[in-house]
């Protein structure tokens, strides 16, 4: 089973373009199976949930950055400073206020989450309203705008997600042409395990892959 988790990583860093960093996503995985990924080159692990990721960070500690990648409730921003490098789906200004005021001083990395489906029952910030959200999150002195994460619609064919891709690349480059103070366009996190080739193609480069290293997860 490690085995198979190393030689699965060491496949997408061998085939992955220069420039594009692999995110190990590790909801479910044992700390333990998250470290062999760790050994086999991931540099970053994402977690979808605050207290999973303590625990896992209390194994495995400063060996890699970690990436909140999930959906952040504002009662949960203390704990989640404790453990996370960048919060990579900051959605709301109340969410942002509070990342403020729980910093302690620490300048906190963020991505902004897009809605680029436009999905009701998603969370990010829809396409139109995405200008206004990043000149608003770039008045909180400690937050550093680094970037753009989408999810995106999930469809049966990968090939679907495309034009998703497309559009969040677009507004990232929209904001890097803009130049707001603060705001600066580094990162474009897009793509998991069937769909992160084409997110490159379209300009990602942090891919967020879980099944592809880990094995796909068992069914609840
Ligand atoms: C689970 C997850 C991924 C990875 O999904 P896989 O299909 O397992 O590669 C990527 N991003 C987010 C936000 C996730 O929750």
């Amino acid at each position: 089973m490690s085995e198979q988790i190393r030689r699965n990583v060491e496949r997408i860093l061998r085939e992955l373009q220069p420039g594009v960093i692999l995110e190990a996503a590790a909801k479910t995985r044992a700390p333990e199976e998250i470290l062999q990924a760790i050994e086999a080159g991931v540099k970053i692990v994402g977690q979808n949930y605050v207290q999973e990721a303590e625990r896992a960070f209390a194994v495995i500690g400063h060996r890699a950055k970690w990436h909140m990648i999930g959906h952040l409730q504002r009662n949960k921003v203390k704990r989640a400073l404790g453990v996370f490098d960048m919060i990579e789906t900051l959605d709301s200004l109340p969410l942002a206020a509070e990342i403020e005021r729980r910093c302690q001083g620490r300048t906190i990395p963020v991505l902004i989450e897009v809605n680029s489906g436009r999905e009701p029952q998603k969370s990010g910030v829809l396409p139109e309203d995405l200008l206004d959200f990043a000149k608003e999150v770039a008045r909180f002195p400690h937050l550093r705008v680094l970037g753009l994460m989408t999810m995106g619609p999930r469809f049966g064919d990968p090939e679907a997600a495309r034009p998703y891709f497309r559009l969040t690349k677009e507004l990232f480059g929209t904001l890097d042409a803009l130049g707001l103070p603060k705001v600066e366009m580094r990162y474009l996190s897009m793509g998991m395990s069937n769909t992160y080739q084409l997110a490159v193609e379209e300009g990602a480069n942090i891919v967020r892959i879980g099944s592809m290293i880990f094995g796909e997860r068992p069914k609840a």
